[in-house]
C-alpha cells in the first residue's frame, strides 16, 4: 500500500489521504482547504490526482474540512461510492449546500479583484446543484458494520467521539499474502461528551493515521466550564441584558442548548427565554433528533423516556428573518444562540450591532475565532468594531469558554492513542499544525507509544 496526504498534512485543513492498494485508490475524507481565498480556490479546483481514477470515497465526518471538496471531485468525473455513516451523510448535506452559499460569495470578493486587474473571472468551485449531486453518491452503514471497499479492502466504522455521525475509519487490508489493519481516527473527540459517546478503541492495530490538531495543549475542564456558564446567564438576568452566544451552527449550538436545558432542568439559573436564531441550526438540530443512535447512553434515555432533549419551554428555534430582526426588540433578558461562530456572516452580525453598545449585554465565545475575523477582533478587546460597514461601540461584557472543543487536547489524545496503537502500531500524525504534530510526536514518543511515529509531508508518498 502507499499513502499520499494531499491535506491535512502538518496543517489542520483539507483533509484528504489517498491509499493506493492493490491497484485501487480509495480516498479517505475529500477537505476544502480553507486559507487565503485565492490560493484556497486554486489548490481545490485542482486536484493532486484525477477523480476519475478514484475507484472509492470512504468520509470520516461531515465537518467542511474533510467533506467539502466532494461536489468538487462528483463534478470532475468521479463516479463511485461516498461511504459515511448516515448522520454523516445527513449533515454533510446541510453543511455542503451552505458551502455552496459560501464559494459563490468567496468567488465574488476574488473576481472584483480580479476584474481591477483586467483577469477573468473564476467560476465558484461548485454551486448548489453540484453539493446535492455529490449527496446522492453517498452508501451509508451503521458503527461497527463491517462492508467491502475495494479488491483486499473491508472496512468498519468506529464511533469517533467528535460530532454526530463522526466516524473514524478501520480498514482491514489483504495485499498479496499480507493482512493487516490500518485505523484513520478522523477527529478524535474529548470523550465524557454531553451528548455523543466516547471515541471507540480499535484493536489489533498495525498502523494508525491520528489527527494532532491539539498536540502540546490542555483544555479547560467542561465541569468548571458548565458553572461558568451558569453563572454567565446569571449575572445577564441581574443585569437584565442579553446574552448572545456566537457559535457553529453544526453540532456545537445543540451542545449548547442541552447542556442549557441540564442546567435548568438542575434549577442552576431561573426561567429565560433563549431563542436560537439560525436556520442552518435549526435544520441541523432536526438532524439530530433523527439520529439517536449517535447518542450517549443519558440522552437516550433522556430521548426516550423524557422528552427533546433539544426542546423545552423556555427554547424558541427561528427561521424567518422577520422574528429574527423582532428579537432587536426585546427589552426583557434573554439568551440568543446564532451563527456564524466566528462572527463572519449569518443573523449574528445583527444581534451583535443591536447587542455590543450596551454594557447591560453579554457576548459569550464557546469557539475558537482564527484571526482576521469580527470575533478575534471582539475577543481582543477592540472598543469599536465595524458591523455591516457602520462603526459599532463595544460596551458589553466580553466572555470566552474554551472547553466546548469537539477536539481531544494532548492528555486525552494519549488516552487514545495508548490501548489503540499499543507499543507496537507506526503512528502517522495528520491534522495539526507543524508545531502540533511534533509535540505529539514527542509525547507518544516519551510514553512509548506505538513502534515509529511519523508526520507525513504533504504529497509525498509513505510506502506500508
Ligand atoms: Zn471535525
Amino acid at each position: 500500500m502507499q499513502l499520499t496526504s494531499f491535506g491535512a498534512a502538518r496543517t489542520t485543513t483539507g483533509s484528504q489521504h489517498l491509499l493506493e492498494v492493490n491497484g485501487q485508490h480509495l480516498l479517505l475524507d475529500c477537505g476544502l482547504f480553507e486559507g487565503k481565498r485565492e490560493a484556497a480556490y486554486n489548490r481545490n479546483r485542482h486536484f493532486a490526482f484525477n477523480p476519475k481514477d478514484i475507484d472509492a470515497v470512504i468520509l470520516s465526518h461531515a465537518h467542511i474540512d474533510h467533506s467539502g471538496n466532494l461536489p468538487n471531485l462528483c463534478q470532475q468525473g468521479y463516479d463511485g461510492n461516498i461511504y459515511s455513516t448516515s448522520a454523516t451523510r445527513d449533515l454533510a448535506a446541510i453543511l455542503l449546500q451552505d458551502s455552496a452559499k459560501v464559494q459563490a460569495s468567496d468567488v465574488a470578493f476574488v473576481n472584483k479583484k480580479r476584474a481591477k486587474q483586467g483577469q477573468a473571472p473564476f467560476k465558484p468551485l461548485y454551486d448548489a446543484v453540484a453539493a446535492e449531486k455529490a449527496i446522492r453518491h453517498f452508501v451509508t452503514l451503521d458503527y461497527g458494520r463491517k462492508f467491502p471497499v475495494c479488491d483486499g479492502v473491508t472496512a468498519t466504522f468506529l464511533d469517533a467521539g467528535h460530532i454526530l455521525g463522526s466516524a473514524q475509519v478501520q480498514l482491514d487490508v489483504q495485499e498479496a499474502h499480507r493482512k493487516y489493519r490500518l485505523v484513520f481516527s478522523g477527529d478524535i473527540g474529548r470523550g465524557k461528551n454531553d451528548i455523543l459517546r466516547d471515541p471507540v478503541i480499535a484493536e489489533h492495530v498495525d498502523y494508525l493515521m491520528m489527527e494532532s490538531t491539539y498536540g502540546g495543549k490542555k483544555h479547560e475542564d467542561i465541569t468548571t466550564a458548565k458553572e461558568e456558564l451558569c453563572a454567565v446567564v446569571k449575572r445577564t438576568l441581574e443585569k437584565r441584558g442579553k446574552l448572545i452566544i456566537p457559535s457553529f451552527a453544526v453540532g456545537r449550538v445543540q451542545h449548547i442548548v442541552y447542556i442549557l436545558h441540564m442546567l435548568r432542568e438542575a434549577n442552576c439559573f431561573p426561567q429565560i427565554p433563549i431563542f436560537v436564531d439560525s436556520p442552518m441550526a435549526v435544520n441541523a438540530t432536526e438532524v439530530f433528533r433523527l439520529h439517536p443512535e449517535c447518542f450517549n447512553d443519558s440522552v437516550y434515555e433522556f430521548l426516550q423516556t423524557k422528552r427533546n432533549p433539544f426542546g423545552w419551554e423556555d427554547i424558541t428555534y427561528i427561521r424567518e428573518v422577520y422574528d429574527s430582526m423582532k428579537l432587536n426588540d426585546r427589552t426583557e433578558p434573554c439568551i440568543i444562540i446564532s451563527a456564524s461562530g466566528m462572527c463572519e456572516a449569518g443573523r449574528i452580525l445583527h444581534h451583535l450591532r443591536n447587542s455590543l453598545p450596551d454594557e447591560k449585554n453579554t457576548i459569550l465565545f464557546v469557539g475558537h475565532c482564527a484571526e482576521s475575523t469580527l470575533g478575534h477582533r471582539i475577543l481582543s478587546g477592540e472598543k469599536e468594531v465595524r458591523v455591516f460597514g457602520e462603526s459599532v461601540t463595544v460596551k458589553a461584557e466580553i466572555v470566552q469558554i474554551n472547553a466546548f472543543s469537539g477536539h481531544a487536547d494532548e492528555p486525552e489524545l494519549l488516552a487514545y492513542a495508548r490501548p489503540t496503537a499499543k507499543n507496537h502500531a507506526k503512528i502517522f500524525l495528520v491534522h495539526g499544525e507543524p508545531e502540533r504534530c511534533e509535540a505529539m510526536q514527542v509525547a507518544l514518543q516519551k510514553n512509548h507509544i506505538g513502534k515509529e511515529v511519523v508526520i507525513p509531508e504533504q504529497g509525498k508518498p509513505i510506502k506500508i
